[in-house]
């Protein structure tokens, strides 16, 4: 590392203490960028690391609300609008016990260099709450939704920040954070938050993306090892949006998923997840992944999500949360001759597990590349507001796919223009970090 960037980390370090996770999105990204700013002076002297690694905004506030007993509760809400050089900041929010101001961040600043790998007009920001969502009833997320955007209300907007879903807020939230909003700012502006539902501005296929763009981008690396899903044995942890849909596409190329997981543990079913059955558990009985094997007695759980790294699989899909995969577990899918591994949720291998995977030469598609079929999708909601148009499945699921062709593409040759072939988390680090670092200087120091 040279002095310049070890300086900016230990600034940034010292300016927030105590947020270990995004000290790690940090470093990540900005050692991965020591060759750009060896080829670019003029970032330096833009001082775009400096201004890069510091939130425009930060908002932070209570959220108070009244639960089914008649007690009063408050949670503590966030939004980080962290970038504006491409357009509007868009991220999702998070409700999730874990969440704090350096979650909000370390997502936030990933938010920014996979928004920019899009090529969609998106800046990049984040949001959530310390709120569990795990066993309230309709009413009181509902009171909960209500009361976080009659404070977030006066910070979003259609060209301004365009919040969306992440673990914990799916279609029913954003439908109540919608209606609240609406109700205050006495105008339909659809393209105000996205992930809405289908018949009122929502995007057919948005539900989908994350999941489906993640297949699409192992599917093209594979391509270019002649190789392709078909017959590969895939884990997949995680049993939300991004997993249901993963495990969609990969059955759909011929792929079999042999275990999901949730907070609770893992099931494990040698014939193949039955996805009809986790669709009925996860999305309609908002159940636990355990109940998977009281119908399907050939499945077993296991009640210890991180050991879901041990079995045996050609593929391994980390579709849970950050962090979920450290180095022992990285070490266990490398002794089963592990050919790749995708990201779906974002940062969730340790810096130690992924250079396990540098070393075994796995083929790694880490999450700003892997998991930003998501927010692309979002982004193509966002035109159709625009526009107040709907487009057919066929259509955004064919836009979508041309994202994740293109951000592979970047990623890859990117790597190879800066001297690193293969190493895809490199690639779509420098490829996002240019067209960000680029509109910043000419946009002047701002
Ligand atoms: N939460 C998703 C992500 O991590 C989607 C964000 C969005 O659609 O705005 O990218």
């Amino acid at each position: 590392m040279s002095q310049y960037t070890t300086r900016v980390i230990e600034e940034m370090m010292e300016r927030n203490p105590n947020q270990p996770e995004f000290h790690q999105a940090i470093k990540e990204v900005v050692e991965s960028l020591e060759p750009v700013f060896e080829k670019n002076p003029e970032y330096k002297e833009a001082g775009i690391l400096e201004r890069i690694v510091e939130p425009e905004r930060q908002i932070m506030f209570r959220v108070p609300w009244v639960d089914d007993e008649g007690n009063v509760q408050v949670n503590r809400g966030f939004r980080v609008q962290y970038n504006s050089a491409l357009g509007p900041y868009k991220g999702g929010l998070r409700f999730h016990p874990s969440v704090n101001v350096g979650i909000i961040k370390f997502l936030g600043f990933e938010q920014i260099f996979k928004n920019a790998l899009t090529g969609r007009p998106i800046g990049g920001g984040k949001g959530g709450s310390d709120f569990d969502p795990k066993g309230k009833s309709d009413g009181e997320i509902m009171r909960f939704c209500q009361s976080f955007m009659t404070e977030l209300y006066r910070h979003i907007g259609p060209d301004l920040d365009v919040p969306a879903g992440d673990i914990g807020v799916g279609g029913r939230e954003i439908g109540y954070l919608f209606g609240q909003y609406k109700r205050i700012v006495n105008a339909y502006e659809a393209g105000v938050l996205t992930g809405k539902g289908l018949n009122w501005g929502g995007s057919l296929a948005r539900t989908e993306a994350t999941g489906y763009g993640l297949v699409y981008l192992v599917e093209e690396m594979l391509k270019e090892q002649g190789d392709s899903i078909a017959d590969k044995e895939v884990v997949i942890s995680g049993s939300g949006n991004v997993a249901i849909y993963a495990t969609e596409k990969v059955q759909e190329l011929g792929g079999k998923v042999v275990a999901l997981s949730d907070s609770g543990g893992y099931v494990y079913d040698p014939e193949g997840i039955k996805l009809d059955t986790v669709k009925e558990i996860k999305e309609v009985r908002r159940g636990r992944i355990k109940e998977y094997v009281e119908e399907h007695p050939s499945a077993e759980f296991t009640a210890d999500s991180s050991a879901i790294w041990q079995i045996d699989c050609d593929i391994a899909l980390p579709c849970a949360t950050q962090n979920e995969l450290n180095e022992e577990s990285a070490q266990a899918l490398v002794d089963n001759d592990v050919i790749l591994v995708g990201e779906g949720a974002n940062m969730p291998s340790t810096p130690k597990a992924i250079e396990v995977f540098k070393e075994n030469s796995i083929l790694f598609a880490p999450a700003k590349a892997a998991n930003a079929g998501g927010v692309a999708t979002s982004a193509i909601e966002m035109t159709q507001n625009s526009m107040r148009e709907s487009w057919t499945f066929e259509r955004v699921e064919g836009t979508l796919k041309g994202i994740m062709i293109n951000i592979h593409k970047i990623s890859s040759q990117t790597a190879k223009e800066y001297g690193m072939e293969g190493d895809l988390a490199a690639g779509a680090n420098i490829a996002g970090f240019l067209k960000v670092a680029d509109a910043m200087v000419e946009q002047g120091v701002i």
